[in-house]
């Protein structure tokens, strides 16, 4: 079994549950598994510890007292790019696509196991890619004109700050760790989004779109995202 313990620092993830049993349940595995923990059992507590605490995953709860989860996610997603896993009640179809509407990066629908839980925790922290212990570091990145900082998640462009959705982040982190190789569409979704995502190679175009109008001086004649015809695309620093 995969342990966090290699890092340095052990990531950090901050549970936010109102059932008592839960919460403590859920602590406690991800304590034994090397995590450090943090909890809360209402929305307006877990906004303040998620922007005081910065903790590298929220397990999010959807009913909740004070601010609920979906509230609390669309609340961080305005500052923040912490991944996000919500916990949403047996059968809330509704709870999960509001969820993931507003930026959360996984659901998980109660009642669910333990095991399935810390997969889910594992791959969310290996998707935000710079949490595994191997690219850990928090040295700049820098490529021509970009700028990637991942201790901070931030990305600028000739030092401004550009503004990225988590999976335009997770993105772009991934094409610039792998610059100047040819990926397909289908390697992207693997990489990016996860084996189990179920949507289309169409998910991985649209992204780039929206990447190269933020990352790119003309986004209709890339630089750095170039398409490769019949194949997929290259990125270039
Ligand atoms: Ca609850």
């Amino acid at each position: 079994m995969t342990t966090p313990t290699v890092a340095e620092t052990p990531p950090s993830v901050l549970i936010v549950e109102d059932e008592e049993t839960l919460l403590f349940t859920l602590a406690h595995n991800l304590k034994r598994e090397g995590y450090k923990v943090i909890t809360a059992s209402r929305g307006d507590d877990a906004l303040e510890l998620a922007r005081s605490k910065n903790p590298d995953l929220i397990l999010l709860d959807v009913m909740l007292p004070g601010v609920d989860g979906i509230q609390v996610c669309r609340l961080l997603r305005r500052d923040t790019t912490i991944p996000i896993i919500m916990l949403t009640a047996l059968g809330g179809e509704g709870d999960r696509v509001a969820g993931l509407d507003t930026g959360a990066d996984d659901y998980l629908a109660k009642p669910f196991g333990m095991r399935e839980l810390l997969a889910r925790v594992r791959a969310v922290l290996r998707r935000s890619s710079l949490r595994t212990p191997a690219a850990a570091a928090s040295d700049l990145y820098v490529t021509g004109d970009l700028e990637i900082d991942p201790g901070r998640r931030e990305v600028r462009k000739n030092g401004a700050l550009v503004h990225l959705k988590p999976k335009e982040y997770e993105l772009l982190v991934f094409f610039t760790q792998h610059p100047g190789r040819v990926y397909t569409r289908e390697q992207i979704l693997d990489e990016v989004w996860g084996y189990d995502y179920e949507g289309g190679a169409r998910t991985v175009d649209v992204h780039v779109r929206w990447l190269r109008q933020k990352i790119e001086d003309d986004p209709g004649q890339p630089q750095h995202i170039r398409t490769v015809r019949g194949s997929g695309y290259i990125f270039d620093g």
